[in-house]
């Protein structure tokens, strides 16, 4: 479902060449839960950018649900991140004048659905991650864990492949980031989509059934250990 083979992402800065990833190789089956650790500057968000189709790598492949990243032109991309795509971020970014309903459907507008596929699907997803009886209300109205919960059906409204979140509980209180974690773990146990969390909470990392983490642009360790590549 993800596949990394020996992905590098060099950047040249003035004194030299920074190896932001470099040589990471993945293997995650679908319906996987994994969390990704690792202090500052190990390369977490260079490894998210290229898994949301917004980087390429200097070397190596990357398939996502069998779209290989590593060679696709921006059209291909912009396609993968409508269709195959959902991204949880730190801050929510969600739309403040829209009401939660609107916010999670925009991305099937964005697609084109019709009318009536948007409103079952969001209503789906509000009852998924507890929150239809907030559907009318603004972010601005919600808890930080509801404006969370709220970007999670938004990610997930698309039905994509893959979920990546990005330090999600990181502007949370550790009750509201305890009511994400169990949202998250809701989503792997059903499969809903393969979901990659980076993460610096330890709670966090710890729901997953992989565990991967990283220093100076590798995978220092994996536990359980990946398929031998
Ligand atoms: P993390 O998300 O784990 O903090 P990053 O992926 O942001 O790590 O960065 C990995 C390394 O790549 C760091 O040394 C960072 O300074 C460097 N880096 C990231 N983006 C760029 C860029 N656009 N130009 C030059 N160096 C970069």
């Amino acid at each position: 479902m993800v596949s990394l083979q020996n992905v590098t992402r060099f950047y040249s800065s003035g004194t030299g060449e920074v190896r932001a990833l470099d040589g990471v190789s993945l293997q995650l089956e679908p319906g996987a839960f994994a969390t990704v650790t690792g202090p500052s500057g190990c390369g977490k968000s260079t490894l998210l950018n290229l898994l949301g189709g917004l980087d390429h790598p200097t070397s190596g492949e990357i398939h996502v649900a069998g779209i290989p990243l590593h060679g696709a032109g921006e059209a291909e991309l912009t396609h993968y991140r409508r269709h195959t795509l959902g991204i949880v971020f730190q801050f929510f970014n969600l739309l403040p004048a829209m009401t939660v309903s609107e916010n999670v459907e925009l991305p099937l507008l964005l697609r084109g659905e019709s009318a009536s596929t948007s409103a079952s699907r969001v209503s789906d997803m509000l009852a998924l991650v507890g929150l239809s009886h907030r559907a009318a209300h603004f972010p601005g109205q919600l808890s930080g864990g509801e404006m969370q919960r709220t970007a999670i059906a938004r990610a997930l409204v698309g039905n994509p492949a893959l979920l990546l979140a990005d330090e999600p509980t990181g502007n949370l209180d550790s009750a509201n980031a305890a009511l994400v974690c169990e949202t998250f773990s809701k989503i792997a146990s059903q499969k809903i989509a393969t979901l990659i969390i980076v993460t610096h909470s330890d709670l966090v990392a710890a729901l997953a059934p992989v565990r991967i983490h990283m220093l100076d642009g590798k995978i220092l360790s994996q536990s359980p250990a990946g398929p031998a590549l």
